[in-house]
């Protein structure tokens, strides 16, 4: 491969950009069919990966194939695969081919959408993929969004357009000497509903945990109560995050029945389906997002199960004009005669990375039908290795199946420690063996394993070989004594 650096650019010339882009192209490739050899997870030691890079940066240009080398000996060797077919933890996802192709798009024009002027496309190409993204899940013509970067980002953005509809000024007064604020949510939900309060300078104590029924669902009444609690004491509510798709049995609050209280007390209602949200795409799913176009705000991750390349959160809103009033701000130097909108008005940041080409690309390569179908599969492929889990006997759910999600553990009639630790050591035994990788959770103060299908690569194959690993693993390890 050439190495020339030009001397004036400080940059490469088009050769040697050919030639690093083929050999990135041709690892990039091998990389997907070989993935599923490799454990999951790295046999590396904690700083073996810094010792291996090095101490200082080199003074001198080094050959991008040299740098390819050191990548694939020291670095993707101590990547967690999570674009292995075995990958089932947390909520797994993977990266589409074509969402691959589309971040060296985003690279090569390396634009900023902050304004529509800073890139006309780039705003335009997000508007589109968002609203065929709203189209794709069924929600009405009202919605229009943004994409940012997280989930966790895109509650704490709605969060902050909560705070300025509850009638506080913090806009312009700050949070000092304003009314104690409350945000509403289930005992189910994502850590990040509680980090955005803490950012949005409301506080840890202005969480309410409400409680959920024996399906995880957060309880409407429970709700309805906590509201008037807390205006009998003058606090004032400032936000209900519902989920669709709990973080770890992917319940899914009744959205309508919330979203009626919250509208009974003016509460803006925020929907977080941030996993499942993709799954209103299938049509036999729809009825569990009923409600959320109540809602005034919703998050869904593309990254996480539409399979884009990490990151991809769209945020949807039936108006933008809370979003505005929060947090728009234009300096002069950022003034602009044109109408179209401005995203940077929406949310924190002021760059904005031309994520939506990544959306539009898998749109147009996919299909809303062929990306249906997948998710439609992996549902399928979940609820059908529950059922196994459970025939043999030796496993039972935690949790109904929801979506792609299964909860389960090891049956156990002893003493919950005991339980427990066999539980755990089933776990730490099949992820050691490399083939598979799972997460687990705690329900009810018991340790339990979970299981989500949610990658492309993921076949019925790597269910079979996961189950019989947990059978083999719960065979082998003796709940009685430490294995
Ligand atoms: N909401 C739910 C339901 C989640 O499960 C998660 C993460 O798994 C998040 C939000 C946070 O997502 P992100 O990593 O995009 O901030």
């Amino acid at each position: 491969m050439p190495d020339h650096t030009d001397r004036t650019s400080g940059d490469w010339g088009p050769e040697t950009l050919r030639a690093a882009l083929e050999a990135a192209a041709e690892w990039t490739v091998d990389y997907r069919q070989r993935v599923g050899e490799l454990p999951v997870f790295p046999a590396v030691e904690p700083g073996g990966v810094r010792r291996a890079l090095g101490d200082r940066p080199p003074r001198e240009p080094q050959s991008f194939e040299r740098v390819l080398a050191d990548f694939d000996e020291h670095i993707a060797s101590g990547l967690t695969h999570w674009n292995h077919p075995g990958f089932l933890a947390y909520f797994s996802s993977s990266t589409r081919a074509p969402s691959i192709v589309a971040e060296l798009l985003i690279a090569a024009v390396g634009v900023n959408a902050m304004l529509w002027r800073t890139s006309p496309a780039a705003t335009e190409v997000e508007r589109t993929s968002v609203d065929w993204l709203r189209q794709a899940v069924g929600l009405p013509a009202s919605f229009s969004g943004v994409i940012l970067d997280t989930a966790s980002t895109s509650t704490f953005t709605a969060l902050l357009a909560a705070r300025e509809r509850a009638g506080t000024a913090v806009r312009t007064d700050g949070l000092a000497g304003g009314p104690s604020l409350a945000v509403y949510t289930s005992e189910q939900s994502h850590s990040s509903v509680e980090k955005s309060a803490l950012a949005a300078g409301l506080g840890h104590r202005a969480v309410r945990r409400i409680e959920v029924d024996d399906a995880f669902r957060m309880r409407p009444e429970a709700l309805e109560t906590a509201i008037a609690a807390d205006l009998a004491k003058g606090v004032r509510p400032a936000m209900v995050c519902a989920t669709v798709g709990t973080t770890s049995t992917a319940s899914v609050d009744p959205v309508e029945a919330l979203g009626a209280v919250a509208r009974r007390h003016g509460v803006w209602l925020h929907v977080d389906a941030a996993y499942a949200g993709p799954a209103a795409m299938v049509p036999e799913q729809r009825a569990n997002f009923r409600g959320w176009e109540t809602a005034d705000s919703i998050v869904l991750n593309p990254h996480k199960w539409l399979g884009t390349s990490l990151d991809c959160s769209v945020l949807l809103y039936p108006e933008a004009a809370p979003f505005r009033a929060s947090l728009a701000l234009t300096p002069t130097y950022l003034e602009s005669e044109d109408d179209e909108t401005n995203l940077m008005d929406i949310g924190l940041a002021l760059g904005r990375r031309f994520r939506g080409l990544k959306l539009w690309v898998l749109f147009r390569c996919v299909g809303t039908d062929g990306l249906a179908e997948t998710l439609r599969r992996h549902i399928a492929m979940a609820e059908a290795a529950a059922a196994r889990l459970v025939d043999g006997g030796v496993f039972e759910l935690a949790a109904p199946v929801s979506f792609s999600t299964v909860c389960f553990r090891a049956a156990w009639a002893g003493d919950q420690a005991t339980g427990d630790r066999w539980n755990r050591e089933i776990m730490a035994r099949v992820n050691a063996g490399g083939r598979s990788f799972l997460s687990h959770t705690e329900l009810g103060r018991r340790y339990v394993l979970r299981l989500s299908v949610g990658s492309v690569h993921t076949e019925e194959r790597h269910l079979d070989e996961v189950l019989d690993a947990l059978h083999r693993a719960a065979d082998e390890l003796s709940p009685g004594e430490p294995g």
